[in-house]
């Protein structure tokens, strides 16, 4: 039984980036998206994000997908890889074109960070720099722009914060000033590249998925996939982010910082642990597929509130 009284069906997707095996934190994910789709009668979807070819590992995603099948976590249509849609990227940049509110842009990262620095001369910066608008009213066409980026404010001359709001199945009511923690993101990169954000939103659309879980290392992406689906006329999505699972640094788990890759040979006690990470535990069943259906009947129970 669907948890939602009304609106589409639910179609949930798992989105492995291939840049390597599935680890402990990857799977986390990967059965938080499986088991709420199960919970509520709906699809599961495996889409492989390999739109940035260079970070790819030849034949990691059959390798994942490899990881997933023995794991018992079978997608309900044939999996998806974001390197053969580039079309749609570009119709979508395109629209947003023409819309107004997306402009091109010939900065390079050093241009960016000396422009900040005389803003706010002596101030640290840390993370990703938000970019200053340089190029917002040059009118730059496609032979001078190098990148392509969306504007983060709530009007198109650009003068009005832009605030937005979203509910987390798990964390709650959250918030972010686009316009100030983010700013005028990229969707084009200028190698030519697709943003993740782009590609993100107009799968996530095209692929009729209803509902986003994945880890909470992606949550604060969240308000530029909103704001990119409100301009491109598609329909908001519910998310949940779980928990992360952390390395022996206290730190995302990540290949970076020393993930093994799963271990198969015990499928069962690596799903368990997973199953753990998500608040199940104890569960009975001593075969894949009699833990996976627990798994199911303790997330239809309880669903989020486990985490
Ligand atoms: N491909 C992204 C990753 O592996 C996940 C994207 C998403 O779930 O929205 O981190």
């Amino acid at each position: 039984m669907s948890r939602y009284a009304a609106g589409p069906a639910y179609r949930g997707r798992f989105a492995p980036s291939p840049t390597g095996l599935l680890h402990a934190g990857s799977l986390v994910a990967a059965l938080a998206s499986w088991l709420d789709a199960r919970a509520h009668g709906g699809q599961w979807l495996v889409r492989i994000e390999d739109h940035d070819q260079g970070r790819c590992v030849p034949g990691a995603d059959q390798a994942i997908l490899a990881q997933l099948q023995t794991l018992g976590l079978m997608p309900d249509e044939p999996p998806v890889w974001q390197s053969q849609r580039q079309a749609l990227y570009a119709r979508a940049l395109q629209r947003l074109m023409e819309s107004g509110w997306v402009y091109g842009c010939d900065c390079t990262r050093k241009s960016i960070a000396d422009a900040l620095a005389a803003q706010a001369p002596g101030k640290p910066r840390h993370g990703e720099l938000v970019y200053p608008g340089t190029c917002r009213h040059r009118h730059l066409g496609p032979t001078q722009a190098r990148a392509w980026r969306l504007l983060s404010t709530a009007d198109l001359a650009g003068t009005q914060d832009l605030t937005l709001s979203w509910q987390d199945r798990r964390l709650g009511p959250q918030q972010q000033s686009l316009s100030e923690a983010v700013g005028d993101f990229v969707l084009r990169r200028a190698d030519g590249l697709w943003a993740y954000q782009l590609c993100v939103v107009v799968d996530d659309a095209d692929q009729g998925i209803t509902d986003v879980v994945r880890g909470e290392d992606l949550a604060d992406n969240t308000p530029r996939q909103i704001r990119l689906q409100q301009l491109l006329g598609l329909p908001a999505l519910r998310y949940l982010h779980t928990p992360l699972v952390l390395g022996a640094n206290g730190e995302k788990l990540s290949k970076q910082n020393g993930a093994r890759p799963l271990d198969l040979d015990q499928p069962l006690a690596t799903l368990q642990r997973a199953g753990a990470a998500l608040g199940l535990n104890a569960l009975p069943g001593t075969t894949i597929a009699d833990w996976l259906a627990a798994a199911v009947r303790a997330w239809t129970a309880a669903g989020a509130a486990l985490l």
